[in-house]
């Protein structure tokens, strides 16, 4: 039986959210039904609404989600009902070119739920923010885009790592691959930036150097892990990184803004022959330009990561456990616990930088 819900939509371009009931289809084959009990607020979701994504107006918002499975469709063998999961946007398929040559993580061709969730009444279809929709309190997705993890740890905490937690996180370890003894650079502290910054000590970077323009970001990425902290309104940033790696540059830089200007400084921040990751997320206008004879010269790597390259069967419950054990700490990144109805004023909150993470909880 379709069932009947609550859930965030963003009608149509910078339109402000509505909760709205929606109707949730039995799960097809393949699909499961899941029981939200915590989604945080991304900026992608903001995105969603703006129309920066794409145009196919009703979005059901909401990705960064934990909750436990309700039902399941034919040939689920993955997860069963009453299993407490994270959901994830890149449930891979085992068959791509990428999969089929043991590099999951790039999926070409990722699962989303066979059937569609519609709006009560009139029935208009909705499209689920990367595939997920869970600012609702069901939501219908591809079983491979729920993976179990340890049912112990709090839903607030473990649903932000099906997004931005885990796309930091992945820049430093899986894309950046930080290694003990290395120096790291992180340029932008928002939550991806953090992450990152508590990926890189994760990994057993000597050296963390968080760079933002706001002191009270560089004070939150110092709790973090960031080890040093550089002001880049008040100061050159790649001097300044420069001056704390002996006069060499970082091992890694991870640009978690996706700016020209800010992946410049990643680029001339890095050592010879050293990484930059590009985590942030760009806009299609903008424009790179650096000299070429750099680029060869300087050697190394420039790296982009899709979701920090994470395989979430791989990564989820990996971190879960660090976190279980007090390696890292992901409860930091919650800022604040809201209702469903409070998704349009934590939109405002993220856009003024006042917040790392609000998460709705149900
Ligand atoms: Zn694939
Ligand atoms: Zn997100």
């Amino acid at each position: 039986m379709a069932q009947q819900v609550r859930g965030v939509v963003a009608p149509g371009k910078n339109e402000p959210v509505r909760v709205e009931t929606v109707t949730v289809p039995d799960p097809g084959p393949g699909d499961a039904v899941v029981q939200v009990q915590a989604c945080g607020v991304c900026h992608t979701d903001l995105h969603y609404k703006q129309g920066g994504i794409n145009d196919d107006f009703p979005f059901l918002l909401g990705h960064e989600a934990a909750g436990v499975v309700e039902s399941v469709g034919e040939n689920v063998t993955e997860v069963e009902p009453g299993d407490f999961v994270i959901l994830n946007w890149r449930a891979v398929c085992g068959q791509c070119r990428a999969c089929s040559r043991g590099r999951p993580w790039y999926c070409f061709d990722t699962h989303n739920a066979s059937r569609q969730m519609t709006l009560a009444g009139s029935g208009t279809p909705l499209s689920p923010a990367l595939g997920i929709g869970a600012f609702a309190e069901k939501t219908l997705v591809a079983a491979g885009q729920c993976t179990k993890v340890d049912p112990e740890v709090s839903p607030a905490v473990a649903g932000l790592l099906g997004c931005g937690v885990m796309a930091g996180i992945g820049a430093a370890i899986n894309t950046g691959a930080v290694g003990r003894g290395d120096t790291v650079a992180v340029i932008g502290c928002g939550g991806v930036g953090d992450a990152a910054i508590a990926g890189a000590r994760l990994a057993g970077a000597s050296r963390i150097i968080a760079v933002d323009i706001e002191d009270r970001k560089l004070a939150l990425a110092e709790s973090m892990g960031a080890t040093h902290t550089v002001n880049s309104r008040t100061s050159d940033p790649v001097e300044a990184v420069r001056e704390l790696t002996g006069g060499f540059g970082a091992d890694v830089v991870i640009e978690a803004v996706g700016r020209p200007e800010t992946y410049e400084q990643a680029f001339y921040a890095r050592d010879l022959a050293g990484t930059v990751v590009l985590v942030g997320v760009p806009t299609p206008e903008m424009r790179l330009e650096l000299p070429l004879l750099d680029v060869f010269g300087r050697g190394g790597s420039l790296k982009s990561s899709w979701y920090g390259d994470c395989l979430p069967s791989r990564d989820f419950p990996m971190l879960i456990d660090l976190h279980q054990q007090g390696r890292l700490d992901l409860a930091k990144f919650v800022t604040e616990r809201v209702a469903l109805d409070d998704v349009e004023e934590a939109f405002s909150r993220m856009e003024a930088g006042d917040v790392l993470r609000s998460v709705v909880v149900f």
